[in-house]
């Protein structure tokens, strides 16, 4: 994809600070980190979102093996690993990615989603089950 700006990275043509490289995956720092270490992995060919993402078992692999890196390298004490599809849910570059973000105690980042109880869960539940 030509405007695409994660296509620029894979092809060299913006700067990266690259953490990881294989023949189907690039990971990279995100240049607007949540912590130290917080690093983008991502799939070479172009998809934009989770929907277009199937036939990407390799995606997993890379993400275990990206997060454990990221990990032992500054000894985080935890990470976050979360990937947003649509604007609505706060994609803003529409590239298939993951965000690893690192955990430090005290790092005052804030992942939180308002939640009440479940009500109608058979009703919900048999909804998506019979998209299968
Ligand atoms: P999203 O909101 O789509 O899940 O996340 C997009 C991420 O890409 C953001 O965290 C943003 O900081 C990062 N990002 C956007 N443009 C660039 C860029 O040119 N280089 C790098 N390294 N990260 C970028
Ligand atoms: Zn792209």
């Amino acid at each position: 994809m030509s405007n695409c700006i994660f296509c620029k990275i894979i092809d060299g043509e913006i700067p990266a600070h690259k953490v990881y490289e294989d023949e189907k995956v690039l990971a990279f720092l995100d240049v607007n980190p949540s912590s130290k270490g917080h690093t983008l992995v991502i799939p070479k060919g172009h998809v934009e979102n989770i929907y277009e993402a199937s036939e990407m078992d390799y995606m997993w692999d890379a993400l275990v093996e990206v997060s454990d890196a990221v990990k032992t390298a500054f000894d985080a004490e935890g990470l976050n690993i979360s990937q947003n599809n649509g604007e609505v849910a706060g994609q803003e570059v529409f590239h298939l990615h993951f965000h690893i973000t690192p955990r430090y105690t005290g790092d005052e980042i804030e992942v939180d989603y308002k939640r009440e109880e479940l009500e109608k869960g058979e009703e919900i539940a048999s909804k998506i089950r019979e998209v299968f």
